[in-house]
């Protein structure tokens, strides 16, 4: 009896203990989710119509502002090395306080708005007038019948000072209509750590795109989606073959059988009908994890660009994701949205990474030296006498507004930095018996970018690739980033 009496005030004290800490539990859970929810800024994309031009957002801040604030449009692209007015098709800017009320909203200097001290912040892109404005299709967004694509870039804007606070994204489309984004390719809640890895995103609306899990070597380190969009028939195989062909050899370069530094990639391709004659297509453009291009619709045609093509297309641009993304001198990280940042070390960013898609696509030493020469040599060779006058320093700070605008400088400076990287890499080869190569070099200046977080300073090059390697590699660095001539 005793006993049993004592195991039942013991149930009942275990049944109040357990009762109280799922209270406590739950409690202590609804403060960790509000102060999350009040700590992130929430982003609402809407798109209500089947082929309406323009998407609504709407931008609510965690807590009451203390001060006026100020909502900022992107005009210019991480990496996309020019300006590109996002602002000019943006309306309708409202904004409210935290009870709610309208409040005055006046236009700032360059792609601002004083949008006073708001709690929400709303406004509508213009998507037909984008795709129409901006020449270079692979830096719109657009709509198509049963057909949406966003660049983050070109549609969401930031309070300023909030762009470092997490963020939380909700999509609305018409009924029926799937959500497709890259930060989050197999579905579920769209958070992002900052502004930046929002802006860096890409979002598809809609069921004109094939969206695919590829199946490759590499799938279950790093799941990989195709989203393919074309205006002309395309064997959809074939570009899932190549696109995991490309990033296997990409992730096996930079990172060997270690974990990639992204839980996910997606490839964006779209192959388009040209919207005016001004209107120019086939540019890459890379984010932290995933690639985006808006080729013209021909290019869906493996006669006109082959298989050897698009895979390095792809893999140029998943190398991205380590340099310039992970791995970068000044200018690219913080971002400056007003205007396209100066900065003078293009030749790295894309020569380097380049020279890295070059390496691990090359399955003999001959194919190697021909990409090399196909890609790098050839633009040395057709370059204009002014142009290789400039110092590689001098010709990177052109290319930071201009890369794309004139593309001989563009092609001149990633040509001039990958012909840099590969003689650092005969010699890393050479010098250490075939032990060591300029993989192992950037490999270790991926990871010292990584612990240090801070942008490397162009002299810190050849102490990092001596450190990997033992090898010194300072004088060909200095006689590269001379001129030419
Ligand atoms: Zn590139």
């Amino acid at each position: 009896m005793v006993r049993i009496t004592a195991l039942r005030y013991h149930g009942a004290a275990m049944r109040l203990l357990f009762l109280v800490s799922v209270f406590l539990c739950l409690l202590s859970f609804s403060l960790v989710a509000r102060s999350e929810k009040h700590s992130s800024v929430r982003y609402q994309l809407i798109y209500s119509a089947p082929e309406g031009p323009s998407v609504h957002v709407r931008i609510e801040l965690p807590g009451a502002a203390a001060a006026p604030r100020t909502l900022l449009i992107p005009r210019a692209v991480p990496m996309g090395y020019a300006d590109e007015p996002y602002d000019q098709f943006v309306g309708n800017v409202a904004a409210f306080d935290a009870a709610g009320k309208s409040l005055a909203v006046t236009r700032g200097d360059g792609p601002r708005w004083r949008v006073g001290p708001a709690a929400r912040v709303e406004y509508d892109v213009d998507l037909a007038r984008m795709e129409q404005m901006i020449l270079d299709g692979t830096d719109s967004s657009r709509v198509r019948p049963g057909y949406v694509s966003l660049l983050g870039y070109s549609v969401f804007g930031f309070i300023e000072d909030a762009e470092n606070l997490p963020v939380e994204l909700h999509i609305e489309a018409p009924k029926g209509w799937p959500v497709f984004s890259t930060l989050a390719p197999a579905g579920g809640t769209l958070r992002a750590p900052n502004f930046y890895a929002l802006a860096d995103s890409q979002m598809i609306l809609g069921t004109g795109a094939n969206i695919t899990s590829v199946h490759y070597p590499r799938e279950k380190d790093v799941p990989l989606a195709l989203a393919l969009y074309s205006e002309a028939p395309i064997d959809q195989a074939r570009v899932e073959r190549l696109a995991g062909e490309a990033l296997a050899a990409i992730i096996q370069y930079f990172d060997g059988a270690d974990p990639a530094p992204f839980p996910h990639y997606t490839v964006l391709l779209e192959f388009l009908k040209p919207l005016s004659e001004k209107h120019s297509y086939g540019f890459g453009m890379e984010h932290m994890e995933s690639f985006h291009a808006a080729m013209a619709a021909g290019d869906a045609d493996p006669a006109r660009f082959s298989d050897v093509g698009l895979r390095y297309h792809i893999a140029h641009h998943a190398a991205h994701a380590w340099i310039p993304k992970r791995c970068s001198s000044e200018g690219y990280f913080p971002f400056s949205w007003d205007h396209s940042p100066p900065i003078d070390t293009i030749w790295f960013s894309e020569g380097f990474a380049q020279y890295a898609a070059i390496a691990a696509l090359a399955t003999t030493e001959e194919h190697r030296q021909q990409m090399l020469d196909r890609r790098f040599r050839s633009a040395l060779r057709e370059s204009p006498p002014g142009m290789r006058r400039m110092s590689l320093r001098d010709l990177s700070l052109l290319a930071s507004t201009q890369y794309a605008a004139d593309f001989r400088i563009g092609r001149l400076t990633f040509s001039r930095g990958g012909l840099m990287a590969a003689e650092m890499d005969d010699r890393i080869r050479a010098q250490s018996h075939g032990q060591k190569s300029l993989r192992d070099a950037l490999r270790h200046l991926i990871a010292w970018s990584a612990q240090n977080q801070r942008p490397f300073r162009v002299d810190e090059l050849p102490v990092r690739f001596r450190e990997a390697t033992g090898v010194e590699t300072r004088d060909i660095l200095d006689r590269w980033l001379a001129p030419l001539d």
